[in-house]
């Protein structure tokens, strides 16, 4: 599930910020506008007048300030406090904090060819520029030196963690190594950093690559109106009018799943599904995977661990990849037992029809649509009028308000990335302002498949100033069509609520340094309050309060 996305590249997302202007081009020239503050409402990016040619200035200029800073910490001649090392190290890079959240956050939910190449240009330089800072001796050696004896320090709980984490984040970075470790991690670094880009890039381009069109009516039956009139719209936007496209965007490709009566178009848009980055082309994936494990294997057995499961688990609740399978096992058992009485169910049903065939993957969700219209006379196209995206965000923003007094206030004067984000002041129950809120809902192509939340800015305090954060939500699902609006299936509901859930970690942080702030925390965490609050979505009460008919206004029987 890639419901939850943050922008890092290694251990970065725990370095951001500082207000000072040390070096790059001065204002008017291309990067410039990521050089101070944004000077718009809230500070938020000003998308109307970011160019493409912003980025690559801004991220040297970025980069180059940290190194400054960095330096200036490292060579300090006082001894190290937790002011003058672990501060500042935390206040360190906020150029390249402020041009990498736009240029990362764009790069997933709205790219195109020039993003994606520059994205691939920067990635060995930010991998170095990474490594230029978590193996630099004479900075660990100052952090050493608080994390070895904090006695007389006095530092709080949260200012120990910081510390801790800024130390764990050294020595699982390979400070500890001999120099020729450290030179071999640093090419596996540069290696896994580009590899992972080409994947993702890979997988896009394959998602966008592919098209069903269907020129034969016949060819729809089964599929709901709003399906084809979906698939109708988006055959016009692919220049191929009057005719029906439908494509791996899962609100394209689910409901044809679930729908269609042609088994063979089944199969061959399930397929296309799974088979991307397999197709044998420029963008096929195998060979990336397999040079990614490898390099993951090398890492992690560089840095003491046998498994690299060993070297990411260390670091979140489940601990060691036993606990992750003892897990695994335990729901494992129950899992096959029941899917194995639903495939004897499918099948009963197959064979009733007359079908002489075994249940297949791309039968799943048809027979399973069929069985639910027999067993509970439940039919989730006739659920989705209930279930209008604008009702729905209301819904969540109605259950945020009565859970935690927060208050919703459409903005119109917030630049946008793309014309189909919209932008809400969260206030908290005292009227004061907690953060700004984009949501931005529908698929596009230069859009990664999913739904996540991250941020354009994290909250933290600085200069004793509450700086409150920029928080998005990004989602892949149905469009409104020229006659209908955004109608959603209970999965897509389900997951706006969880996405949301992130949105509000995000939200509701109140930390004092950025390095502790928002969704920093450990992976196996983060999942918690997402899935707190899409169990509200379908409680009885909650429904009442936002699953009314968009024609008839009558609320969910
Ligand atoms: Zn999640």
């Amino acid at each position: 599930m890639n419901r939850f996305l943050l922008i890092t590249f290694g251990c970065m997302a725990l370095l951001a910020c500082n207000n000072s202007q040390k070096s790059g081009p001065t204002t008017g020239e291309p990067g410039s506008i990521f050089f101070t503050e944004f000077d718009t409402p809230f500070g938020t990016p000003p998308f109307d007048r970011i160019e493409f040619a912003d980025y690559r200035p801004a991220f040297l200029a970025g980069m180059k300030e940290q190194t400054a800073e960095i330096e200036a910490i490292a060579n300090n001649t006082e001894a190290p406090t937790f002011e003058n090392t672990i501060v500042a190290l935390d206040n360190s890079g906020r150029l390249l904090s402020r041009v990498s959240r736009v240029f990362f956050g764009l790069k997933s939910a709205e790219t195109n060819d020039s993003i994606q190449a520059l994205a691939e240009e920067l990635s060995p330089l930010l991998s170095e520029h990474n490594d230029n800072i978590y193996l630099n001796e004479k900075l660990f050696n100052r952090i050493k030196t608080i994390h070895d004896d904090t006695t007389g320090l006095n530092l709080t709980t949260e200012q120990y963690r910081l510390m801790d984490e800024y130390y764990k984040s050294f020595v699982r970075s390979g400070i500890m190594l001999q120099e020729t470790g450290k030179e071999r991690l640093r090419e596996i670094n540069k290696q896994l950093s580009a590899l992972t880009l080409k994947f993702g890039n890979n997988l896009l381009k394959e998602t966008n690559n592919y098209q069903l069109v269907i020129d034969n009516e016949a060819d729809l039956a089964g599929l709901p109106e709003g399906v084809i009139a979906a698939a109708a719209n988006a055959a016009k936007a692919a220049g191929e009018e009057g005719k029906w496209v439908f494509g791996l965007q899962k609100p394209s490709w689910l409901p044809f799943l679930q729908y269609s009566q042609k088994r063979e178009l089944r199969e061959k848009l399930y397929k296309a599904m799974y088979m991307r980055g397999d197709n044998d082309n420029e963008n096929d994936n195998k060979k990336i995977i397999n040079d990614i494990v490898n390099l993951r294997i090398e890492k992690a057995q560089l840095l003491g661990y046998d498994t690299h499961a060993d070297f990411v688990l260390e670091e979140n609740m489940a601990k060691t990849p036993e606990n992750v399978y003892k897990l695994l096992n335990e729901v494992w058992a129950y899992a096959l037992a029941q899917a194995k009485k639903e495939a004897a169910e499918l099948q009963k049903l197959i064979d009733a029809e007359g079908g002489n065939f075994k249940l297949a993957s791309w039968d799943w969700w048809y027979y399973a649509e069929k069985l639910r219209q027999q067993k509970y006379a439940l039919n989730e196209e006739e659920l989705k009028p209930y279930f209008k995206m604008e009702n729905v965000r209301e819904g969540v923003f109605t259950v945020a308000n009565k859970l935690y007094g927060l208050n919703f206030k459409k903005l119109d004067n917030i630049p946008v990335y793309h014309p189909e984000v919209e932008v809400y002041e969260v206030t908290d129950a005292d009227g004061s302002h907690l953060a700004i809120f984009y949501t931005d809902y529908f698929p596009r192509p230069g859009k990664n498949a999913g739904a996540w939340m991250s941020s354009f800015r994290g909250q933290q305090v600085l200069d004793g100033k509450n700086i409150r954060p920029l928080v998005y939500n990004v989602g892949n699902f149905t469009r409104p069509t020229e006659t209908t609006p955004s109608l959603l299936t209970l999965d897509e509901v389900e997951t706006v609520f969880h996405e949301f859930g992130h949105a509000l970690h995000g939200m509701l942080s109140n930390v004092t340094y950025a390095g502790l702030s928002g969704t920093s925390v450990p992976r196996d965490f983060v999942e918690l309050p997402s899935q707190i609050m899409e169990h509200w979505a379908f409680q009885p009460e909650v429904l009442k309060l936002y699953a009314r008919h968009y024609q008839t206004g009558e609320v969910i029987p």
